[in-house]
């Protein structure tokens, strides 16, 4: 595991993403499906990451298998937030709890913005990657049409993930 100080999505011990009946890691050599999202989910993630300016804005992505069904604000508990996110961790560990005791939606994986940068991985985030197969949602509230962008943060590195949008 690496230790690094900042942009830190927190790792906790004994949880896994996806779990049983859901969505597992693309082994080396499959095609990368791609996801769909809530057009509900991406209009909140969208008016999170500008009300949060000049702040970076971050939350969880939440759904099943390949699908996002929710997107949940977190606060971004990092002591420089304009420039790096850090999930509240409490509201992480909750949202794992609820999806493994049953009824809640599964972790997919995490959102944030980057206020003045474009909306794909920055050297930041490449480095506190932690390649554990989550999905990473990239805004930039101020960049045009191009705002979000999806990816997969497997161990070779982040890649893009095809997105189409559904009704709900
Ligand atoms: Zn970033």
């Amino acid at each position: 595991m690496r230790a690094l100080a900042s942009c830190v999505i927190p790792a906790q011990a004994g949880i896994q993403l996806g779990g049983e009946g859901g969505w597992t890691p693309a082994c080396a050599g499959v095609t990368e499906p791609g996801m769909e999202i809530s057009a509900k989910a991406l209009a909140a993630m969208r008016a999170h990451a500008a009300a949060a300016l000049p702040l970076e804005a971050c939350g969880i992505l939440l759904g099943e298998g390949g699908r996002i069904t929710e997107a949940r604000e977190t606060r971004n508990v990092h002591p420089s937030p304009a420039t790096h996110f850090e999930i509240d961790p409490q509201a992480l560990i909750d949202a794992h709890r609820a999806a493994r005791s049953g009824g809640g939606p599964q972790v997919i994986g995490y959102y944030h913005s980057h206020p003045s940068g474009p909306a794909a991985p920055s050297a930041t985030d490449r480095a506190c990657a932690s390649g554990d197969g989550a999905v990473w949602a990239i805004l930039a509230p101020q960049a045009g049409a191009e705002d979000v962008t999806f990816w997969r943060d497997g161990e070779a590195g982040f890649t893009a993930l095809p997105l189409s949008l559904i009704e709900g």
